[in-house]
């Protein structure tokens, strides 16, 4: 028998929460949390960069849902294409393709850097991280390097959340305590992360060497000829957008060279304009043999990613196929989504857009340092910016979490209309691409005014 169960009315705010409280899994909040917070979020209408909830209340949205929403919310451009090929052919069948799914791949191939030309599509980020890894292991199986199956990754990056990704890296809010053990085929290695360097490096440039060497001592340590990949985002989102010190990528795209290790660059955020920057290998100007997307190839209006493979990579595939596949792969409704907004992306020129109104609020940041002492640095590149806070500025020690000031600056920017979850020791921030210089300054108010309310609590001003 049936249990009985009230499905909510869509306009019944507290019916909504109250069945989602009891129902729903929300991503990585409790449901004692949610309970205390009277439920979650509930998104009932979208344009530009606002949201609105249920109960009419309006936020810009500062980091873009979770760092997809390029062109903004709304685009009835991006809907009408998904709608017409629905309508049109919904799906392809087993062992075929469509013709948008053709054109993107087509596209893709075009924009990316180097020879990187040929595109398996997947459903987002981990899959493609999957995609990715599982290429360069048969790469390297199909060429008689059998013993390669380790991959090297960096403290503090994230590529996902599937069993093959969740511990590749290691992000600050994402305890991995209920998922042991950790893969046999995981090495870790630091972030290039100068302003809390793991080698305490006096210049940036000592931080970036010293994080480039110890790839090198990973990989020997190991035998290069276990080591399958590196895989890394160009910018790394996790720690607060670190960019690395110049030369890191070139000396690590250098090692990779020296002992046969394929270089993945994880760009399902910095993909597709974010940084200023077509992809993220534009922006570090080093090419990888491997690029994993997702996120900003349809501003999050169909889930769509991929992997980009390099011709010598996709050649491995030429005589017996690519052992890999999902259901939905190469939607072609997910291509149209894609093709539209990356039309909007060129035609109102998002990229430039993103490095001029990113180098707006990076002044607006440099500002607040000024003016805050909990600020200990601002960093970030393009539309993806980050404030990093901190007890002492002398010591760059942290604050203890018990003293839970992210939730205060998560609550003061929240209040303010601004809807930016604050976590561990940092402020992300990255509004939609579509960013005006005077919704910059908004965001920017509502940050600074944020920073004063805590900084009122701790007692310090
Ligand atoms: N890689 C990076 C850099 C990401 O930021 C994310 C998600 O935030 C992922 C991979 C995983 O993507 P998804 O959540 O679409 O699986």
């Amino acid at each position: 028998m049936r249990q009985h169960i009230e499905i909510p009315r869509s306009d019944d705010a507290t019916a909504l929460r109250k069945a989602a409280n009891e129902h729903l899994f929300v991503g990585m909040s409790s449901r004692a949390q949610l309970e205390q917070e009277g439920g979650p979020l509930v998104l009932t209408g979208s344009q530009g960069i606002y949201v609105k909830d249920i109960d009419g209340r309006e936020y810009i949205d500062g980091i873009s849902g979770m760092y997809f929403r390029n062109i903004g919310h709304g685009r009835e451009e991006v809907a009408r294409a998904v709608y017409e090929q629905l309508s049109n052919v919904s799906m392809n069948v087993y062992a075929s393709a469509t013709p948008p799914t053709i054109q993107l791949a087509a596209k893709l191939a075009q924009m990316a850097p180097g020879d990187l030309n040929r595109t398996f599509f997947v459903q987002g980020g981990s899959e493609a991280n999957e995609t990715s890894l599982k290429m360069a292991q048969a790469y390297h199986m199909r060429r008689g390097d059998t013993g390669r199956y380790k991959v090297i990754s960096r403290r503090g990056s994230y590529h996902g959340n599937t069993y093959g990704t969740i511990w590749l890296g290691g992000h600050p809010s994402f305890p991995r305590t209920d998922y042991q053990p950790v893969p046999p085929n995981v090495v870790h290695v630091p972030q290039p992360y100068f302003y809390q360097c793991e080698f305490g490096s006096a210049t940036p440039a000592e931080c970036a060497e010293k994080s480039a060497n110890a790839v090198e001592e990973a990989i020997l340590f190991h035998g290069p000829e276990s080591v399958s990949a590196f895989i890394g985002e160009p910018v790394s989102q996790p720690y607060g957008m670190i960019v690395p010190p110049d030369g890191y990528w070139q000396r690590i795209r250098e090692i990779c060279d020296k002992y046969g290790v394929l270089l993945i660059f994880d760009e399902v955020i910095t993909g597709f304009g974010r940084l200023g920057t077509w992809f993220g290998a534009d922006f570090v100007g080093v090419t990888p043999d491997i690029i994993s997307f997702a996120k900003g190839v349809t501003s999050g209006y169909f889930p769509v990613g991929g992997s980009i493979a390099s011709e010598e990579v996709a050649d491995v595939f030429t005589e017996t196929p690519f052992s890999h596949m999902f259901t939905y792969s190469s939607h072609p409704a997910g291509a149209a989504a894609a093709l539209a907004n990356l039309e909007v992306v060129e035609s109102e020129n998002l990229v430039e857009n993103a490095r001029v109104r990113g180098e707006q609020l990076e002044r607006r940041l440099l500002d607040m340092k000024e003016m805050h002492p909990i600020v200990g640095d601002v960093r970030g590149a393009g539309l993806l910016r980050s404030i990093e806070f901190v007890k002492d500025r002398e010591t760059k020690e942290r604050f203890d979490a018990s003293m839970k000031v992210s939730d205060s600056l998560t609550k003061g920017m929240i209040d303010r209309g601004l809807w930016i979850r604050s976590y561990a020791f940092h402020i992300p921030i990255a509004p939609p691409l579509i960013v005006t210089a005077d919704e910059i300054d908004q965001i920017a108010d509502k940050i600074d005014g944020a920073l004063t309310d805590t900084e009122k609590g701790l007692g310090i001003v």
